[in-house]
């Protein structure tokens, strides 16, 4: 965002006061600040909102694609690194089904990318995309296996080189806003003119920066916006140095004709699922994969789910008394914390025992145990609160809370505040399994 004074320089300066400020640079100053709207000025010039709409903007184009609940974002990142701030836009994950495997083969990789799915920490991490590709194989099955992922729900890419079958790819999904791969030099004009007419997202390649430069940079000028780039990306080094690159002359630079998000494109070969890793931290806004086994697709979405997660807002779960089975009144109660990771952990681990318990959850702000002990946000007092706000003497008829060994030094207050039992369970809840069994017997 410019600041205000770079706003008021291209202000009209008469002070008339028609935008409710008494002059342009109180205005400018809210603006900066984005409390009002440059629409609320009526006299600034064409130019001047061009200008001011152009250094605003994110030095990422947001750019999206899909339809509905599943459809994706990419880009509007403002950082370099994410510890500065964080990463917002997931890096989209998506599994390309080619034509010369045939219409069958395309059809399972449809339903294997729809198949991915997985639940971690209380969220569901999947793959975004199916990509179909015309290579080698029949153009009636290019055209029939993208019908068929139009008809699923997961985001669609056609990838095709040629411009007029990919505006009857387009066609064949026009309701689902597919990503078009892609303009190059040879292809560029067409292609360009396909994306125009049907108002889709373009992705241009190209094997230098500069020439993916000027390519953008030309698709820009000719009235395309949302752009997504696909630098050469041969070696993982090669990949790393254009990646950065690009990210850097966008956010650091605001070299707007980089300004968009980055694709990369990764063939069967083993040494392609490290440049996925990589491609997720540094700095790809989609990675479209040939072949990605199921083993190898939960590490990356786990590592996705890290990279993109704010670090100063840890993942919570909500406070409450959670059942784990089947528990009644005689079960054992424990608590954690409402840390995600903590919970989950705790939790797999009761359910090991097989033996039904309730889970209090403590609201500490989504930190984990020992933190928050430490923090003053774990104390005798907010246990015992959870205890009456949960009601929890009401579920179980024990009287006995079971307290995380690593903060055994509230026991004494804990037991004078609630009148409960309260016993010192293992350090790791690795140990509850053991205890509980002891407990039961
Ligand atoms: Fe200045 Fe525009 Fe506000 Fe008038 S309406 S005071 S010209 S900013």
């Amino acid at each position: 965002m410019p600041t205000a004074m770079e706003i008021y320089k291209l202000l009209p300066k008469t002070n008339c006061g028609e935008c409710k400020f008494p002059t342009c640079l109180a205005f400018a100053m809210q603006l900066a600040n984005q409390k009002v709207a440059l629409d609320a000025c009526p006299h600034v010039s064409p130019e001047a909102k061009a200008a001011l709409e152009e250094s605003g903007a994110p030095p990422i184009r947001l750019v999206s694609f899909g339809s509905g609940d599943l459809a994706v974002k990419m880009g509007d990142e403002t950082q370099l690194f994410r510890h500065d701030k964080t990463f917002y836009n997931p890096t989209v994950l998506g599994l390309v089904a080619d034509d010369a495997d045939g219409l069958d083969a395309m059809k399972a990789k449809i339903e294997e990318a729809h198949a991915m799915s997985f639940e971690r920490v209380g969220q569901i991490m999947r793959v975004d995309s199916v990509a179909l590709r015309h290579s080698t194989g029949s153009v009636d099955d290019f055209v029939e296996a993208v019908k068929t992922a139009a008809g699923r729900e997961l985001p669609v890419v056609i990838m095709c080189d040629d411009a007029g079958l990919a505006a009857k790819a387009a066609d064949a999904c026009s309701d689902r806003k597919p990503l078009l791969y892609r303009a190059t030099a040879s292809n560029f004009d067409a292609m360009v003119a396909v994306a125009k007419e049907k108002s889709l997202p373009l992705v241009v390649g190209a094997s230098t920066l500069e020439e993916l430069t000027e390519l953008a940079d030309k698709a820009k000028k000719a009235g395309l916006n949302d752009l997504v780039l696909e630098p050469g990306t041969e070696s993982l080094a090669d990949m790393l140095v254009k990646m950065t690159a690009i990210r850097r002359a966008a956010v650091k630079n605001k070299f707007r004709p980089l300004g968009f998000p980055t694709i990369a494109i990764l063939g069967p070969d083993m040494m392609n699922h490290m440049k996925a890793a990589m491609g997720v931290m540094k700095y790809s806004s989609a990675l479209l994969m040939d072949d990605m086994p199921r083993e190898m697709v939960y590490p990356l979405l786990a590592l996705r789910q890290n990279i993109f997660t704010d670090p100063q807002v840890p993942i919570q779960v909500k406070a409450g008394l959670y059942s784990v089975g089947e528990p009644t009144d005689k079960s054992p109660v424990m608590f954690t914390t409402n840390f995600s990771l903590t919970y989950f952990t705790v939790r797999a681990d009761i359910e090991k025992s097989k033996i039904p318990a309730w889970m209090l959850v403590v609201d500490t702000e989504g930190q984990s145990v020992m933190t928050a002990f430490a923090a003053g946000k774990l104390t005798p007092e907010s246990v015992a609160k959870s205890i009456d706000d949960f009601q929890v003497k009401e579920k179980s008829s024990r009287n006995e809370i079971i307290i995380p060994g690593m903060v055994s030094r509230m026991s004494g207050k804990l037991a004078e505040l609630t009148d409960m039992k309260v016993t010192v369970g293992p350090r790791e809840s690795s140990g509850l399994p053991k205890m509980m069994k002891t407990l039961s017997s």
